[in-house]
């Protein structure tokens, strides 16, 4: 069995990590975390929850603790994240586990003043998070300086590509010295990421620890199938019968998540929403009293949902299913985190089997389907069969500016949650059967 002091890491790591509780670390950091170390580039195909994160800054902050400081403007380790919400995360975790060591590390992302940014970099730091526009934007002021720059992570690339970054960060790779080691984290692999991982990687070792567009095995997942008008009815019922107490549902549309926090709250269940024409301040605040219980029904849109860290979440409902398939994997990977249970449902109506064969065909199972007393729909749903023929990703549409979360509203930090879980009942990521 692989202990965190087998892995090299120097005392003051150990010491931050057993503060943390952790007793031993996952498998993507048994695998990650040497060869980091090593000094190898890095391919790894890992969902948020993995513990990804740790696999990546622990042997960042060992590898720069022995190193020269960072000059003015200079940055010695890059980590590019696709919002704010994960940069914000990655960050708090880089100070988790750096405590006890003498580096600086500092997050730089949009929506947010840039001159109190620009002022944090002027002697430089060690770990700048960032999100690819902002960086941009740093850069093009001559706020930062790369002659030094050791380390580039990209986490949650595919996200990223999603997005629509592929140029801002083909852009950044080029202001980089050619000489670094580069780390890349991403949930699936798609033959964009590949491209990209073949111009960026050189001799990668290739960790996988979820098999590629498998879900985790700790999500219990099932279908209600409903007519489209009963939906809201529907989930009212569930949280009030099943005493749900934390709920995230995922909508696709900003509008539909504003017209069904509307209908909730009617109803007399607290929800808040949060996409991306909230401003940072009411997405935070939205995000706070859900954890804290205040707000029973969290309403997102799949990109506001990225990077939301919320340990054990108990349930997500999919309220509309994704038109990308990936999405469902990504979206129903935000419960059942870190060992527990989560329970994922999703109410398909007669309109959406095509969304719901896609998604079955993805992740190679064909969803349990339930019909719920009261709620039978008056248009059923076509019976699905097993599509075994490769699925090919979905193009994501071009994604307006004003979605790219990375960059443009207004900012505050999220909560981080530290998760003090016993990982030896960790999910063992296999296919579902
Ligand atoms: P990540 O996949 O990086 O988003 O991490 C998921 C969660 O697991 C975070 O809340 C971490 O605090 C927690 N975590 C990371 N590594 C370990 C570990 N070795 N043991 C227990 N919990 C961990």
């Amino acid at each position: 069995m692989t202990t965190f002091s087998s892995l090299d890491l120097s005392d003051s790591l150990l010491r931050a990590i057993k503060e943390q509780g952790y007793d031993k670390p996952t498998p993507i950091q048994a695998q990650g975390i040497p060869a980091v170390l090593k000094g190898n580039d890095i391919m790894a195909a890992a969902q948020t929850g993995t513990g990804k994160t740790a696999s990546f800054t622990l042997p960042l902050l060992h590898r720069l603790s022995q190193g020269r400081k960072a000059g003015a403007n200079q940055v010695r380790a890059l980590v590019l994240t696709p919002t704010r919400e994960l940069a914000a995360q990655v960050e708090a975790s880089i100070t988790t586990y750096g405590k006890y060591l003498p580096l600086t590390s500092t997050v730089v992302f949009g929506g947010v003043k840039i001159n109190p940014q620009m002022m944090r970099l002027r002697r430089g730091v060690d770990i700048l998070v960032a999100t690819p526009g902002r960086l941009l934007d740093l850069y093009s002021k001559n706020a930062l300086r790369f002659d030094h720059l050791e380390v580039l992570v990209l986490d949650e690339a595919d996200r990223m590509l999603d997005m629509g970054f592929i140029h801002d960060i083909r852009k950044i790779i080029a202001l980089l010295p050619r000489r670094r080691q580069n780390l890349l984290f991403s949930a699936t692999f798609s033959g964009k990421i590949r491209s990209l991982a073949e111009g960026l990687l050189h001799q990668p070792v290739t960790i996988e620890v979820s098999p590629r567009n498998t879900t985790a095995k700790t999500v219990k997942q099932a279908v209600f199938e409903v007519d489209k008008s009963q939906k809201t009815a529907l989930l009212s019922h569930l949280v009030r019968n099943n005493n749900w107490q934390q709920v995230l549902v995922f909508m696709r549309t900003k509008h539909g998540a504003n017209r069904l926090v509307k209908r909730l709250d009617n109803d007399g269940i607290r929800a808040s929403a949060i996409h991306g024409n909230k401003s940072q301040g009411a997405r935070t605040r939205a995000l706070a009293d859900f954890k804290t219980g205040k707000v029973r029904v969290l309403v997102a849109t799949d990109i506001a949902a990225r990077g939301i860290d919320i340990v054990e979440l108990p349930h997500v409902v999919n309220f509309e299913l994704p038109n990308i398939s990936e999405d469902y994997i990504h979206r129903i990977g935000r419960t059942g985190r870190a060992g527990s249970t989560g329970e994922a449902v999703s109410l398909v109506c007669a309109d959406e089997s095509k969304q719901l064969r896609d998604i079955e065909r993805l992740i190679k199972t064909l969803l349990t389907r339930k019909l719920i007393d009261g709620f039978e729909p008056v248009h059923s749903l076509p019976e699905s069969k097993l599509d075994l023929r490769p699925h090919r990703p979905k193009k994501p549409k071009k994604p307006k500016v004003a979605h790219r979360d990375g960059q443009r509203r207004p900012s505050g930090k999220p909560k981080i949650n530290s998760n003090k879980k016993n990982w030896s009942k960790n999910k063992t990521h296999s296919k579902k059967t």
